[in-house]
């Protein structure tokens, strides 16, 4: 641990350039001080039960909905439009909060299991919290990728670490108030603001960790909780692919294709990265995404008000070089630039125009890497077969679209190699908080939401008790298993094993080995 202070962290507005805020790197010392305070208050946090951390939760959203100041933090420091903060993040918290509680009553529901072999025993399945759960969260969704997946280590009786980016840290920090404003106690819930090493740090220490953020650091703390020998969901990048059969509605195919592409500039996991259309409607199709990229309106979000952009900044400057590369990459390789193509200097922001290309290629580094801003590339296919392969053709596989007639839309997205897939819609199957969400491939493991998401914040002991009536058998059986060892009880378990399990006749019983009784 080093004894100096480490530089503030400067919270930057991206779409003014104007400094909103500086706050602590709370480094390593904080991360410790958090997770033991964190550890401290768990036990009273696990005897609350579902129904007093459901009060909790509950509490909780109430003040974020009430706050005034929580949507223009979180429009200021990361230039989305109000309408992505508010009707989508926003709205994602509270509806997760909801479904959570639901699913926290089944997620840790007691459960007995009746052994057939022991049939004197019987097994109850008890779910307990990890104990500190480290959340880790990226820059582009300061709600939902950051406080909304504290909410399942939390509803499952966990207390919560949170270490958000650097780069958007204020809308954590704005939550963490509010948790302590609804009157929950202050240690279940910590926000630790600090740079990458504040995140290595909390690895470190927690008992599980919920990381979202790109495929190299995923890759460390993966590495690192696999060391350590504890749970470790990772969501991880996307090179989601957007496919267009012939037999689609062009149209509604043309609309999903610009929102999912451009919404906020591009800097979400599940956006359309790439899209591939069949050869047959390409003309119509190129022509009605065309008028729609056009249209789209970019500006400075104005956090205080209604009024609409389509598009507001780029949340992190850095993916302003990763657009340019890919687009000249692309133009060297021969797509062709429809609309848009380079930085707004007439804005002091980060912003850089909506951009479409045509023609594009796979070998092209807008097909293959993870471009994660408002630059989007469509290429030709022949059929539906040059579709699938060319969207498979990935390490990624978090989410992919399918335009088609539904059969085929259906048959399509079975064979995708790919965590999600959404058929005739884009990106709404990232709010469906009762579907699991995760990615295969280098995009992933394990998955937030679904009562799997609750239960990946706990550990299951099963105990196992004598049944009662059945003491005198039990003792026959433990007579036969223990020590001293004789050749006539192994004589009866080899005839008994012959008898049960040769030629199936285990599996003729009526009741199925494990299965619950009637
Ligand atoms: P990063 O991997 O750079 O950072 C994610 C978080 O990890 C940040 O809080 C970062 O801190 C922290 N961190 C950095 N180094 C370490 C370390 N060694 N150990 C632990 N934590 C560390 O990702 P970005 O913030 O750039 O996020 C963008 C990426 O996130 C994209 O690839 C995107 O696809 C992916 N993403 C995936 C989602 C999904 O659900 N699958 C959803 C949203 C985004 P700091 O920022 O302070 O360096």
């Amino acid at each position: 641990m080093s004894d100096l202070p480490a530089s503030p962290i400067r919270v930057v507005a991206p779409a003014t350039s104007e400094l909103l805020a500086e706050v602590p790197d709370e480094g390593e010392a904080g991360v410790e001080l958090a997770v033991e305070a964190a550890r401290a208050a768990a036990p009273a946090w696990e005897a609350l039960g579902v129904a007093g951390r459901g009060e909790a939760l509950k509490k909780w959203r109430d003040t974020i909905l009430d706050d005034p100041e929580l949507v223009p933090t979180l429009v200021a420091e990361s230039g989305k439009p109000r309408q992505e903060a508010e009707g989508i993040e926003v709205l994602y918290l509270c509806e997760l909060i909801r479904f959570s509680i639901r699913a926290a009553r089944k997620a840790l529901r007691e459960e007995t299991r009746h052994p057939f072999l022991f049939m004197t025993k019987k097994t109850r399945l008890v779910r307990r919290p990890l104990g500190v759960v480290g959340v880790i969260g990226p820059w582009n969704f300061p709600i939902l990728n950051n406080g909304a997946d504290c909410v399942g280590p939390l509803v499952a009786g966990n207390t919560v670490v949170l270490k958000p980016s650097e780069v958007t840290p204020l809308t954590s920090l704005r939550l963490a108030e509010l948790w302590r404003k609804a009157g929950n106690p202050p240690d279940v819930f910590r926000v630790v603001t600090g740079r990458g090493a504040a995140g290595a740090a909390l690895v470190d220490r927690a008992d599980g960790v919920m990381f979202t953020g790109s495929v190299t650091t995923g890759r460390k703390v993966a590495a690192r909780a696999g060391e350590r020998l504890i749970p470790c969901v990772a969501e991880l990048g996307g090179k989601s692919p957007f496919v267009v059969l012939a037999s689609a509605d062009l149209e509604r195919a043309a609309e999903a294709a610009a929102w999912s592409s451009f919404i906020h500039s591009g800097q979400v996991c599940i956006r359309t990265e790439r899209i591939y259309v069949e050869e047959r409607v390409a003309d119509r199709f190129e022509e009605l995404l065309s008028e729609r990229v056009k249209a789209l309106r970019q500006g400075v979000p104005d956090a205080r008000s209604d009024r609409a952009h389509d598009l507001g900044s780029l949340t992190f400057p850095h993916q302003l070089e990763v657009v340019e590369q890919h687009l000249a990459d692309a133009l060297a390789k021969g797509a062709r630039l429809v609309s848009g193509g380079k930085r707004r200097t007439d804005l002091a922001g980060c912003f850089f125009e909506p951009t479409l290309l045509l023609g594009a290629r796979q070998e092209m580094a807008v097909m293959r890497e993870e471009t994660f801003g408002p630059l989007v590339a469509v290429m030709r296919v022949k059929d539906a077969g040059e579709a699938l392969r060319l969207a498979n053709d990935t390490h990624l596989g978090l989410n992919a679209t399918v335009f088609a007639a539904a059969d085929e839309a259906m048959a399509f997205a079975r064979q995708l190699e790919s965590g999600m897939v959404i058929t005739n819609d884009v990106l709404v199957n990232g709010m469906l908080v009762e579907a699991p969400f995760g990615g295969w491939k280098a995009s992933g493991l394990g998955a937030r939401h679904g009562v799997e998401g609750v239960r990946a914040w706990t550990r299951t002991q099963a105990i196992t008790v004598r049944r009662p009536l059945l003491a005198r058998v039990e003792r026959l059986i433990a007579k036969l298993l223990a020590f001293p060892y004789d050749p006539r009880v192994l004589a009866v378990l080899r005839r008994a094993t012959r008898l049960l399990y040769r030629r199936g006749l285990v599996e003729k019983l009526r009741r199925p080995p494990g299965s619950p009784r009637p």
